[in-house]
């Protein structure tokens, strides 16, 4: 199979991370649903801001603050821009999707009444399934959650069943960090808003994978991490309709989410300020937009088309071994290849896979519900970016049988 052109090179380049050695061995780097790799110029914004640019953001009347200020809206814009969002207002800066999930589930919560329904699916990250278990402990609400098929797809007969004017929002993983399962969401969205409830989607990996268009989507909410694509740790975002997010009340009380503080009565800032209490991640939201302006130089679609490609051309390697079962075989999947091999743990292999350079991840990457569904303790799993090559895959193949037979 042969990979459509795409400057591999040139991208590996700008990440100064897969230039080094593990152990001796050229770094592959396969963990990348764990997290992605930085660009030279994300690292190189690191650096600036805090050298000579970093104060404290909107209250200071010194050029410091000013300048920081500026960058930290112009990169809230940069992103509505990259997912065309209609206002840089309906963007919230947060320490990313598990955080972004929670203060929907605390702030649209409270919208809600006992006996309204939430639905999720059975191939949620555990950070789109307990925010919700504890909304509904706290409100009495109903989870429920829509089943899938043994290929790791959601059942959308299913679906349809468990939706009904009860259900108030559904809450649903855009790609499975797992099983690498693409789900049709925008026909999901439809169904959703055809019985009046609201829409939220795990972006976390979708947002380094594909163009999102949250106007085309239609999602009420669109999540995702910052340092799952190229940018740092501890900012994320979220997107939300304007209408819904004025309607919500405030996540956490404090500083900047006010307009005026009295000891009688409190009001609060508009948006995105109302849902961004205290002083931000400053440095991480100003370089997160330094990730989306690395992001624009990147046709996407061609991006697309070659992480499939590699995710297509893994599967075909590892279907060459016996006794290695790949686990998630949906018939729209990308960047992921998850597998067990009969008779071995995950962790071991993984650790020797380590050993040859080779970063992988292995357990229930935080689905442990999928994991029950397959009766698996783990798998062992590939995740690939854009500037993963096919070379890497064949060079992990080989790592992969000699491993094998050490423990076998
Ligand atoms: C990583 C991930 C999360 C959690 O992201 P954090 O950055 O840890 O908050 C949630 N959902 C999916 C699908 C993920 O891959």
């Amino acid at each position: 199979m042969q990979i459509p052109p795409f400057n591999v090179r040139e991208i590996r380049e700008q990440f100064p991370a897969l230039r080094q050695k593990i152990y001796g061995k050229n770094l592959i780097y396969f963990d990348n649903g764990a997290t992605s790799q930085k660009p030279q110029v994300v690292i190189d914004a690191i650096n600036r801001y805090y050298a000579v640019e970093n104060a404290n953001i909107h209250r200071g009347v010194h050029y410091l603050s000013q300048r920081a200020t500026t960058e930290f809206e112009a990169s809230r814009i940069r992103i509505q821009k990259h997912i065309n969002a209609r206002k840089s207002e309906e963007i919230i800066f947060t320490k990313g999707t598990t955080d972004s999930i929670n203060l929907v589930a605390f702030s649209y919560g409270e919208l809600l009444n006992k006996g309204d329904e939430i639905i999720i699916s059975a191939m949620e990250h555990h950070g789109n399934i307990v925010p919700w278990q504890m909304l509904c402990a706290r409100k009495g609400l109903v989870l429920k959650v829509i089943p899938i098929n043994t290929k790791g797809e959601i059942i959308q007969e299913e679906y349809d069943k468990l939706l009904s004017n009860k259900t108030k929002l559904v809450s649903v993983i855009h790609i499975s960090n797992t099983l690498g399962t693409v789900n049709p969401v925008k026909e999901m969205i439809k169904k959703a808003h055809a019985v009046g409830a609201k829409f939220l989607l795990d972006g976390a990996q979708s947002i380094q994978h594909m163009k999102i268009d949250v106007a085309d989507l239609d999602c009420d909410f669109y999540v995702f991490s910052g340092h799952k694509v190229f940018g740092p740790t501890g900012i994320g975002v979220l997107y939300g309709k304007e209408a819904l997010l004025d309607a919500m009340p405030p996540y956490q009380g404090g500083g900047d989410m006010i307009e005026k503080v009295t000891f009688e009565k409190t009001t609060y800032n508009h948006l995105p300020h109302k849902f961004e209490a205290g002083t931000p991640h400053i440095a991480g939201g100003i370089c997160l937009g330094t990730a989306f302006e690395f992001l624009s130089t990147i046709d996407l679609i061609e991006s697309e088309a070659y992480e499939r490609e590699l995710a297509h051309y893994a599967e075909q390697v590892l279907e060459t071994f016996e006794d290695l079962t790949i686990i998630g075989t949906a018939k729209n999947k990308t960047s992921v290849v998850s597998f067990n091999v009969k008779g071995l743990h995950p962790f071991d292999i993984g650790t020797l896979l380590d050993k040859q350079g080779i970063a992988v991840r292995t357990g229930h990457h935080c689905t442990q519900p999928l994991m029950d569904f397959y009766k698996i303790p783990g798998t062992v799993r590939a995740s690939f970016a854009f500037y993963n090559t096919k070379e890497e895959i064949d060079f992990f193949a080989e790592a992969l049988e000699k491993s094998i037979n050490i423990l076998r």
